[in-house]
């Protein structure tokens, strides 16, 4: 695990930096903050887990009980949550987001999300003049620990502009990227995800059936990295598997069948067959029945696995390492 990395300093509104309200503070929620901090941004946090605020408290920054009450104290408020539902939940509720944010206030959802819950609170509060970005985004808990993830932004130009600072204490400059308007960000994210899931797969059986058909694995990829077939999941993403049997616990499986069901009802939304993606969605929702909602995201591989009996796994002399 690497450590906090700052990118940036504080803004500051008069003589005060912006105060950042961050609620959900899970396996990237946790590493966001610890950067927010470490650029010098003060933290008003919330979480149903309170445990999960020690740290950030020990180092300065303030609890609060209500996701209204991160919003009375914030600047900015940032939700980290797992589904729509809990976002829907955290903003809209008795006790949420929007019963405690002054007129003119912001909120940047940085969930894997649907355009659905901002578009109704746009819509609910239009006389209120709030500042609304989505802001999902790539890079792994590792990513989110050591201040680089990507950030797919979507929202009003010059929202993303006053709020860059905020991004860059969490993402890498020049990876957070404003790819359109409010839901663009939430879009980009899930096509991102969705292909990336497609990738896992397709690997994994054709790892799975060339190891059975007698090829070495270490030959295999080789072959297939020096072939049109290749791609980075091949060169880079497995590894972590092939090398040393991890998952990547770091990002449950449970949220990943989330991710690819939000991907085929964007996809049903606006009228375009999902087919492949629908196939992919039952594979990995198998995964999730067979090892629990806490396996990590690229267990599926592991129903291959399983099926052909063998570990996918290279030698000591084949390894990345090596
Ligand atoms: P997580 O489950 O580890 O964390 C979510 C946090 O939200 C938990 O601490 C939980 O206690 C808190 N929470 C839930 N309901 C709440 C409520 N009503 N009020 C306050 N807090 C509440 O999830 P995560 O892995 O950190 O993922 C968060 C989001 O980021 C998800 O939308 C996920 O799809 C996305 N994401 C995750 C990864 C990854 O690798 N983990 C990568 C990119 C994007």
């Amino acid at each position: 695990m690497t450590s906090p990395a700052p990118t940036t300093e504080a803004p500051t509104t008069a003589a005060q930096p912006l105060t950042v309200g961050f609620i959900g503070l899970g396996n990237m929620g946790s590493g966001m903050t610890r950067n927010l901090q470490a650029a010098g941004f003060p933290l008003v946090v919330n979480d149903i887990r309170r445990e999960s605020a020690e740290a950030l408290l020990a180092d300065g920054a303030s609890w609060a009980d209500t996701p209204a009450e991160v919003a009375a104290a914030s600047d900015v408020v940032i939700t980290m949550l797992p589904t729509p539902r809990h976002v829907d939940a955290v903003v809209n509720g008795p006790t949420g987001i929007l019963a405690g944010i002054a007129d003119g206030g912001t909120w940047i959802d940085m969930s894997t999300s649907v355009p659905e819950v901002a578009n109704q609170v746009r819509e609910a509060t239009a006389a209120r003049g709030l500042h609304i970005l989505d802001a999902p985004v790539s890079g792994m808990s590792v990513g989110a620990a050591n201040g680089m993830l990507q950030i797919f932004v979507g929202g009003d130009a010059a929202d993303v502009a006053r709020l860059r600072p905020v991004l860059e204490a969490m993402g890498d400059p020049e990876r957070i990227l404003h790819v359109g308007g409010h839901g663009a960000g939430y879009a980009v994210k899930l096509m991102i995800n969705q292909l990336w899931f497609s990738h896992l797969v397709a690997t994994a059986e054709v790892l799975s059936i060339g190891v059975k058909a007698g090829v070495d694995l270490g030959v295999l990829r080789e072959s297939i990295i020096a072939s049109p077939a290749n791609s980075n999941f091949v060169q880079n993403d497995v590894l972590s598997i092939l090398d040393h049997g991890d998952y990547d616990e770091g990002f449950a499986i449970a949220l990943a069948c989330k991710d690819l069901g939000l991907s085929i009802d964007l996809a049903r939304s606006v009228g375009v067959p999902a087919e492949l993606s629908g196939l992919v969605e039952q594979i990995y929702r198998r995964a999730r029945a067979q090892y629990g909602d806490r396996a990590g995201e690229m267990t599926p591989v592991k129903l291959y696995e399983d099926l052909i009996g063998t570990e996918l796994r290279l030698g000591p002399d084949q390894s990345s390492a090596a």
